[in-house]
């Protein structure tokens, strides 16, 4: 039976069942600016985004994920300027950092991770049907949406006209100061960066891409628009703008906003010093899998407060976790698939399923673990449970290395140090061989000697 998911829209600001589509139930989030190393208020935005796409999918619907990279803007384009790297080189090196990070997070990888600057051709369209409309107008070589000439405008926000207010580009080229740039005329400070368009040489401004992009991979009237709740306004009421009037159609079914991340109560920034990084808390040290569990054990909609003890409790809950799977998988003697459904872990999955409640479906982990009576289970028993605690694991995004299930191949530093209790071996230097077979099965390798040489395993660690 296919499961419903609640959820909170911003538009309406209540919460209702997420209704299915039978196309690809299309999913928009704004992507990061690829000019620096994402910090973890990013990831709390990107990890809640990850829990939705990923209940999404075990509630049986079928998400199609675009996830942008923003890699034209001032940032960027300061940033390359000050690297000494063309832009495209610039933001391919911290795209790759950004990529990394998220794979060490257990991030779901985007089905569709579309650069701005790949998406010039669909922004100048989109600009190009709007000033037909007179929704825009040029001025000085950079393009304005006309605010006035949208009257649904600020829906999403609901600030009085005052608040909308909000100025971006040369003021004193604007018809109103709430109008806000399409495509910025090219100045020195850009160097090189310029593109071609009708209104003459120039790029983007930073809202015309998600809608552009949005528009290209998902058309109008997708499931869901995601983004941190600084979003909201300007960029995602401008986006809605943008689309809506140029095709007269609604561009998302529902707004999902992600409540920020603070760091002891304070706001997060570079000048303030509390600017963390993963780098930082794998430093510090705690594991992705921590910071992960820390972030997503807030509800998404109430501001979180970073503190190290936070990462402390994570890792102390997850060793809780895995000592229980763990018990469950020694009375059960082998691993078994994931389960289809949820039904001893049904209270847990009923939280998430009502507007994506972490807190308290983790609470009702603990409740399941401390009342289990795992002693009394015969293997049966423990290997039902056990398929749906990997399930649960891939709802949360919990690493969980199963052999049998996935391809694990060793890492260069694995095989060198199979290759060193190798050569420890062969002159028998049995106490270093054994130290290093101990080494090795501590990082979830276990090492089998034949006839023909030695072969790698990875040991089931859920
Ligand atoms: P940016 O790279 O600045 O465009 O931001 C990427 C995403 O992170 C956006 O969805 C932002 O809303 C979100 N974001 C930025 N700061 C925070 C924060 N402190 N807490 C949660 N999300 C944030
Ligand atoms: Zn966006």
């Amino acid at each position: 039976m296919a499961e419903e998911l609640r959820l909170y829209d911003t538009m309406e600001r209540t919460v209702g069942p997420v209704s299915r589509s039978d196309k690809k139930f299309g999913i928009y989030c704004c992507g990061p600016t690829v000019y620096n190393y994402a910090h973890i208020g990013n990831f709390r935005t990107f990890l809640a985004v990850d829990l939705l796409v990923r209940a999404l999918e075990l509630a049986g619907y079928d998400p199609l994920f675009v996830r942008n990279l923003t890699d034209i803007d001032d940032k960027t384009i300061a940033g390359s300027q000050a690297a000494g790297e063309s832009l495209g080189a610039f933001t391919a090196r911290w795209t790759n950092i950004f990529r990394s990070d998220c794979k060490k997070l257990g991030l779901r990888k985007p089905d569709v991770e579309p650069r701005a600057t790949d998406h010039i051709k669909e922004q100048l369209e989109l600009i190009g049907k709007l000033m037909a409309q007179g929704m825009a107008y040029g001025r000085n070589g950079s393009v304005y949406f006309r605010i006035g000439a949208w009257p649904a405008y600020g829906r999403l926000s609901r600030l009085s006209e005052r608040e909308l207010r909000a100025g971006d580009g040369e003021e004193s080229e604007k018809e109103n100061t709430g109008d806000f740039v399409l495509w910025k005329a090219t100045k020195e400070s850009d160097g090189s960066v310029s593109y071609a368009s009708p209104w003459g040489p120039g790029r983007p401004g930073w809202h015309i891409e998600c809608s552009a992009m949005a528009l290209r991979y998902l058309g109008t009237n997708f499931a869901i628009h995601c983004g941190g709740v600084d979003l909201c306004f300007p960029h995602h009421e401008n986006e809605i703008a943008q689309t809506e009037a140029a095709t007269g159609e609604t561009m998302a079914q529902r707004w999902f906003h992600v409540a920020h991340l603070s760091v002891g109560g304070e706001k997060m920034s570079k000048s303030l010093g509390n600017l963390y990084t993963l780098n930082d808390i794998e430093r510090m040290p705690f594991s992705p899998a921590d910071l992960r569990y820390a972030l997503l054990s807030g509800h998404y909609r109430q501001p979180l407060s970073f503190t190290v003890d936070s990462l402390r409790s994570a890792a102390v809950a997850l060793g809780r976790i895995r000592e229980y799977v763990r018990a469950l998988l020694g009375r059960a003697g082998k691993m078994p698939p994931m389960a289809e459904k949820f039904e001893i872990l049904a209270a847990f999955w009923e939280a998430l399923l009502d507007d994506l409640n972490a807190p308290k479906a983790l609470g009702e982990i603990f409740l399941h673990i401390k009342r289990s009576k795992i002693d009394a289970m015969g293997p049966a028993a423990a290997g039902r449970e056990l398929a749906e605690w990997r399930r649960l694991y891939y709802a949360f995004g919990l690493p969980w290395s199963d052999p049998k299930n996935e391809e694990i191949t060793p890492t260069e530093e694995i095989l060198a140090l199979a290759q060193k209790r190798q050569s420890a071996r062969t002159e028998k230097n049995f106490v270093q061989s054994d130290q290093l077979r101990d080494e090795l099965a501590a990082r979830g390798w276990r090492v089998e000697d034949g006839a023909d040489g030695y072969r790698l395993h990875p040991i089931e660690r859920p």
